[in-house]
């Protein structure tokens, strides 16, 4: 059992080549669904292998409780350490992935804020971090819909993770008008504590603090572990969304 290690896919870049069900010899994956990846049985995944991630030709899988630095190698060739019979890998390279997840760069000043903070910091960063041998990815993923914030496991907004872990040990909210706005109900969204004050827009002080301790902790964050229960707040500006634009597909062009 490995509750805490199952695959993730990132259904935007999968190409349904069915290679990552062909892989798993431990029935993770519904093979009545194949060649569309469906992870029905994430329990039975084996902790910390990375065989199906390993082979996926366009780096669709990631890993929940992901704490090795790996990366999909996109095609470059596969570690030989091997973490189980199905010949996936526990090697571990020194690449930061921070991931920026939000619900809207439009209209909120809180996730357009915060973005603009990030991106400063990263810039700082990142030459220092690849002086110390790391590779920096900065990946944006909008929660455009309530599937994939699902997926992403998404518990408010914005939020930032280094190597999938939340860079803030607690989750405070207040009222976001902006979010409110898209939504037309009330919707609250993330605050950041530092230093004994409260932030909607996070000060690049603390990002820069937050991101180099992340680099160095091998700490998984509490409530990044375990169920994943969808927020009731998130239900609520996903609900109020689509009954605005009468749609939850989410797609750029849609209803047009
Ligand atoms: S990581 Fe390994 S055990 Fe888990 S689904 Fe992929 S191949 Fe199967
Ligand atoms: S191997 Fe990758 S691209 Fe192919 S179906 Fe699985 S997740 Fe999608």
């Amino acid at each position: 059992m490995a509750k805490t290690w199952y695959p993730v896919i990132d259904d935007s870049i999968c190409s349904k080549c069915g290679a990552c069900i062909t892989k798993c010899t431990h029935g993770v994956y519904d093979a009545q669904k194949a060649p569309v990846p469906d992870v029905a049985n994430g329990n039975a995944c084996i902790d910390h292998c990375h065989g199906c991630g390993n082979l996926c030709p366009t780096g669709a899988l990631r890993y929940f409780g992901e704490d090795t630095g790996w990366i999909p190698p996109r095609g470059q060739s596969l570690h030989q350490e091997s973490a189980c019979s199905c010949g996936g890998s526990k090697a571990v390279s020194k690449t930061l992935l921070i991931e920026y997840l939000y619900l809207d760069l439009q209209t909120c000043e809180r996730c357009v804020g915060t973005e603009d903070v990030l991106q400063e910091v990263i810039t700082v960063l990142t030459p220092a971090l690849e002086l110390a041998g790391y590779s920096v990815k900065y990946k944006k993923i909008e929660m455009s819909t309530r599937e994939i914030a699902k997926k992403y496991r998404f518990l408010s907004s914005p939020t930032i993770r280094v190597n999938g872990h939340d860079i803030c040990a607690t989750m405070a909210e207040n009222n976001c008008g902006c979010c409110g706005e898209i939504s037309g109900t009330q919707v609250d969204c993330r605050v950041f504590k530092y230093n004994g004050e409260t932030f909607e827009i996070p000060p690049k002080e603390m990002l820069a603090e937050r991101i180099l301790a992340a680099v160095s902790s091998k700490k998984r964050r509490v409530y990044l572990s375990g169920n994943y229960t969808f927020p009731e707040n998130l239900k609520k500006f996903y609900d109020g969304k689509e009954s605005k634009t009468g749609c939850g597909c989410g797609g750029e062009n849609c209803c047009g």
